[in-house]
């Protein structure tokens, strides 16, 4: 690419998970496709950085979906190496009795582990788990690659439908916390650990998004790693958008959309270099897409932009995540269950529901809590640890909600971090006795400077509220991609279905915007889309 003026087809700003995936789509649809980053290295919150040869995820770990999101079929992710680990060892909740919880993928033997509990519960649980697998592979994951339906049309074609309609339409506007009174869960440790486990990636216990909820709950504890780092993923749609043709240009900050007669024609860098295409979508958030690349633009419509990102709220609570690369054993967890350390994530700290919802207020006034969840991924995937011995040397990723709004000074850091591992020691004294040859930590203000569309820290680029979700994300004009500005798009995780890496934005707004140019959509509709369509849900 030479200096002044490009044309292409589409530009595709921000190379995260949806960037890359909505640039693979139109570039094998044949169109001119130009990836423009900021960063120095594509994938967004898809981040693996190598130190002293261990492999840290500092951001996205756990895929919820892996192989059922349709664009690892139609861009082939498979044959460029993508492959998924997924461990059956889901998740164990220590508690200070010595006893634990373990979930696995499969549900039968999680229903065994709650009978040691309650028996009533493990029957309630098991019926819980059922319905939402039920919801779903039915309704919710085909609507996580279709626009929104306007919020009252969405609720009549559920009630009008089956009985597992009327039932995802009762619980869509439950609180997850009454979601658990709701099923009947009684037993206080097994609320905590469901309420962490739906709640973990920044679901609020007291917010009414209950349609959610069976999609975290069901996931979570069918978490999948990707083999050799969350990175690579990234990598690998890269490859697809460059081997049809596609360029991804890092280094590239986008600083204004360029507009003649209230129709997109192009951006301008932050060098000044102005780059000129058909359409552009727009992976990044609220604040940057209406108040920032808009510049001086004024009245009318813009105002009602400008509008939208100034109502737009951030997540109330981010994460904080610490690495440590040891030489050392791998922990081990005296006195609980011999199966706890073959877990991929080990959560201390909660004894009860109550205890979630205290470390999540604890956040809400900007305090930090010294709780959360462990995982030695090493264990899982030798590749973290290319250029050292398995088994010998390997990664500790604590991750722990934490607000924004707190010191986040190198000192202040570095403190928490081993405050944190200071108690998975408490459970783990194996790891007191490693060499620590790398630590390495991430706050909520690391996420943001790093990624720039994750403002206060916020993983899914705003917050999930009724107001914030489906139809309404990021408004009601915008929630399909298109907006009211002519061959502008949008397609990042502030748009329906939000964020995580779950790559329907992306999709979305590519298919879209194939519609829009006149462009086949070659991909044809996946048969889950089918099926929730003929059943009538959406
Ligand atoms: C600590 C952490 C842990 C997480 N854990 C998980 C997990 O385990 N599982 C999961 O599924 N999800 C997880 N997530 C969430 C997930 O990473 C995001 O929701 C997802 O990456 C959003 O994808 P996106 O493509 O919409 O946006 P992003 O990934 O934010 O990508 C947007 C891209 O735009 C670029 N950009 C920003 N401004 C400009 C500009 N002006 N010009 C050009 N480029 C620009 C950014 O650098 C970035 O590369 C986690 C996130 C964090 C931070």
């Amino acid at each position: 690419m030479s200096g002044g003026k490009e044309m292409f087809d589409v530009i595709v700003i921000g190379a995260g998970p949806n960037g890359l995936t909505a640039a693979g789509y139109l570039a094998k649809s044949g169109l001119k496709v130009a990836v423009l980053e900021q960063y120095v290295e594509t994938g967004g919150g898809l981040v693996t950085q190598e130190i002293c040869g261990f492999k840290l995820n500092h951001h996205a770990t756990y895929m919820l979906l892996g192989e059922l999101m349709p664009p690892y079929h139609d861009l082939d992710l498979k044959s460029w190496g993508v492959k998924f680990i997924k461990p059956e060892k889901q998740m164990a909740f220590l508690f200070k009795d010595k006893k634990s919880l373990l979930f696995f993928s499969d549900p039968k033997k999680t229903k065994s582990e709650i009978e040691k509990f309650s028996q009533k519960d493990a029957e309630r649980f098991e019926k819980m788990y059922n319905e939402f697998s039920e919801m779903f592979y039915e309704f919710l994951l085909p609507a996580t690659y279709v626009p929104p339906l306007e919020p009252v049309e969405q609720t009549e074609k559920l009630q009008n439908s089956d009985e597992l309609g009327k039932k995802i339409a009762e619980i869509s506007e439950m609180t997850p916390i009454e979601i658990l009174d709701h099923y009947g869960i009684s037993d206080k440790k097994l609320r905590g650990s469901l309420l962490y486990i739906i709640c973990m990636f920044g679901l609020e216990p007291d917010e009414a998004v209950g349609f959610l909820v069976p999609i975290y709950f069901t996931r979570v504890i069918n978490s999948a790693l990707v083999k050799g780092g969350t990175h690579h993923l990234a990598s690998s749609l890269r490859r697809v958008v460059e081997s049809s043709g596609g360029h991804v240009i890092t280094s590239a900050k986008v600083k204004k959309l360029l507009l003649k007669d209230g129709s997109a024609y192009g951006v301008e860098l932050e060098n000044g270099q102005v780059i000129t295409a058909r359409a552009i979508i727009s992976t990044l958030n609220p604040e940057q897409n209406f108040i920032e690349l808009m510049g001086d633009q004024k009245d009318g419509i813009f105002d009602e932009l400008r509008d939208v990102a100034e109502r737009w709220e951030w997540e109330e609570f981010s994460l904080f995540i610490a690495h440590r690369g040891i030489v050392g054993k791998a922990p081990s967890y005296p006195g609980y269950n011999e199966h706890v350390r073959e877990c991929l994530n080990v959560v201390m700290g909660y004894e009860s529901d109550d205890d979630v919802m205290e470390h999540i207020n604890a956040c809400r006034q900007g305090k930090l809590e010294v709780k959360g969840h462990g995982s030695t991924l090493s264990l899982f995937d030798p590749l973290l640890v290319p250029n050292h011995v398995p088994g010998e040397h390997h990664i500790l990723r604590w991750e722990c909600w934490a607000p924004y709004n707190a010191d986040w000074s190198y000192q202040a850091k570095k403190e928490f971090a081993k405050k944190c591992f200071d108690l998975w020691c408490e459970y783990s004294p194996d790891i007191a006795e490693s060499n620590v040859i790398v630590e390495i930590a991430w706050s909520p203000k690391d996420i943001e400077q790093h990624t720039l569309t994750m403002k206060k820290g916020s993983i899914k680029h705003g917050r999930y509220s009724s107001l914030q979700m489906g139809y309404n994300r990021p408004s009601p004009e915008c929630s399909s991609s298109v907006t009211p500005i002519k061959n502008f798009y949008l397609g990042g995780a502030s748009m329906h279905p939000g964020g995580m890496v779950i790559l329907g934005p992306g999709y979305i707004a590519a298919k879209k915007l194939c519609e829009d140019l006149g462009i086949e959509w070659k991909f044809g509709e996946p048969e889950m889309i089918k099926r929730a369509r003929e059943k009538g849900y959406l």
